[in-house]
């Protein structure tokens, strides 16, 4: 039997509990199927494939780590969202817009074979004005004679194509040695912790987003127009709460008011999406007054999904009796229940009641958002749970869990070493117990399972 005891496992995990410096990211865009993420998991070099990530998890939000010559950055497959075409140009584009916005090279990935197509064209327009660089990347250029075809994309205005096949590895190499060549050593403001922290205040039509944002921009002297080494986007809005500086982003539509055109809801969904991509930390409004809808669960679900710290506001709780709240109650049991670590707090934008608890409710959520736990306190918190509580068997076998190691933060993003499956149930069972252990309130975690074997 292979069977080993957990004092005889030769922890190869990282060493050392060093302070993550914070690293620079390179964000790859580009219209679906032109082989981001092939190019992406080339870059990454990824050994063993992550089985299994969190239910829920699209690839297209994960951010992995990479190394190249030594250096060490994260990169970003911000992979598609295909509604139809004329959505798509649009969803491309804002990729496009996020990443100059957030990361500190840009991949645009292009496929040489089918050559520039309208969405890359309006795409290339977007970034041909971005002060982040780019690098113009000419896909699926398998061999010598599609290289004479690549160089047509001269035409998009971005430089130089760089000819690539993500699939063989062909040009990859030189690729990243470009990559490192534009890519700053640090993250740049905005991206790291320095600067405004980023807020989305979302939530669907009519729960108070505008009454929320007037409300705590009422008062004059809270609008920020000017934050010394801060470029204010003229969509967000710097709002001081609790002496600090916030930026709320895209408030601009909350606080000129429009009114919603008909066949706009997929627009404004597009906008929120957008909205909660530029954030670190999403305040969801919901209704006290009304019952908790499908529509709230879906902004709910795209705030999970991408990975941003959480705090829900029940607004209009001035509208509130004690019946309703008893109701209330029973419909958090039964629709939040995914989301058991969201900060809660019971607002009315009208009266001003509790708003001034937003602003402990954001900073725990980003404090555990942040949070780094060294190694070596989960491994001995990891090795403590396993021995008092096993995974089940699977196939007559018991899956050993050999180590774990914080891959990530922002939000927490842990990796566990296995010799076999762990079933969602125990997964589960760790999340939690990981959640009890070391405080991630306000905070998604996320933890994938790597089988070692
Ligand atoms: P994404 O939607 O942009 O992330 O694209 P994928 O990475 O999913 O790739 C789309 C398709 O193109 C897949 O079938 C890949 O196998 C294929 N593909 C990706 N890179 C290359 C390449 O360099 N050469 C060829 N021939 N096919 C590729
Ligand atoms: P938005 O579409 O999410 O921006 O919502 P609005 O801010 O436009 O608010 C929609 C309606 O709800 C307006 O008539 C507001 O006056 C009302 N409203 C907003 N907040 C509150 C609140 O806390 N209590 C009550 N009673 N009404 C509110």
């Amino acid at each position: 039997t292979d069977e080993t005891d957990w004092d005889d496992v030769d922890l190869d995990a990282p060493e050392g509990d060093e302070p993550e410096l914070a690293v620079p990211t390179l964000a790859v865009v580009g219209r679906p199927n032109v082989g981001k993420s092939t190019l992406v998991n080339r870059i990454i070099g990824r050994r063993e494939a992550v089985v299994e990530d969190v239910p829920g998890v699209t690839r297209d939000r994960v951010s992995y780590e990479a190394n190249w010559a030594g250096r060490r950055f994260m990169v970003q497959d911000t992979g598609g969202w295909e509604p139809d075409a004329k959505g798509m140009q649009q969803s491309v584009a804002r990729q496009a817009e996020l990443a100059m916005r957030t990361a500190d090279a840009i991949l645009l990935v292009v496929d040489a074979v089918v050559g520039a197509t309208a969405t890359d064209e309006a795409v290339a327009r977007v970034l041909r004005r971005s002060k982040t660089p780019v690098i113009l990347v000419a896909n699926k250029v398998d061999d010598e004679r599609a290289e004479a075809e690549a160089a047509a994309l001269w035409s998009l205005g971005l430089g130089e194509p760089r000819t690539v096949s993500a699939t063989h590895g062909r040009g990859t190499g030189d690729l990243l040695d470009d990559v490192l060549e534009v890519l700053p050593e640090t993250p740049r403001e905005g991206t790291g912790v320095a600067g405004p922290r980023r807020v989305a205040l979302v939530g669907k039509p009519n729960v108070g987003k505008s009454s929320l944002l007037n409300k705590l921009t009422g008062d004059e002297r809270s609008v920020v127009h000017d934050v010394a080494g801060t470029t204010v986007d003229p969509v967000d809005s710097l709002v001081e709460l609790g002496g600090k500086v916030w930026r709320f982003v895209d408030t601009a539509g909350l606080r000129k008011r429009v009114t919603h055109a008909s066949g706009a809801e997929f627009y404004a969904s597009l906008r929120t999406r957008g909205a909660i991509d530029a954030a670190e930390v999403a305040i969801l409004l919901i209704d006290a007054s009304e019952v908790i809808s499908e529509q709230d669960l879906r902004v709910l679900s795209m705030v999970a999904e991408a990975g941003r710290a959480l705090v829900i506001a029940f607004n209009k709780w001035d509208l509130v009796d004690e019946d309703r709240r008893h109701q209330l109650e029973r419909e958090i049991d039964r629709d939040l229940a995914r989301v058991p670590w969201a900060s809660r707090v019971n607002v009315s934008a009208r009266t001003g009641r509790a708003v001034q608890k937003l602003v402990p409710a954001l900073e725990t959520a980003l404090d555990s958002w942040d949070k780094r736990i060294p190694t070596g306190r989960l491994n001995s918190w990891l090795k403590d749970v396993v021995a008092a509580t096993p995974p089940p068997m699977r196939g007559g076998r018991l899956p050993r869990v050999m180590f774990a190691t914080q891959a990530g933060t922002r939000p927490p993003t842990f990796v566990l070493f296995t010799t076999g499956f762990l079933e969602a149930g125990y997964r589960r069972f760790l999340e939690r117990r990981l959640r009890e252990e070391f405080n991630f309130d306000g905070s998604p975690v996320r933890i994938s399972v790597r089988i070692r074997e």
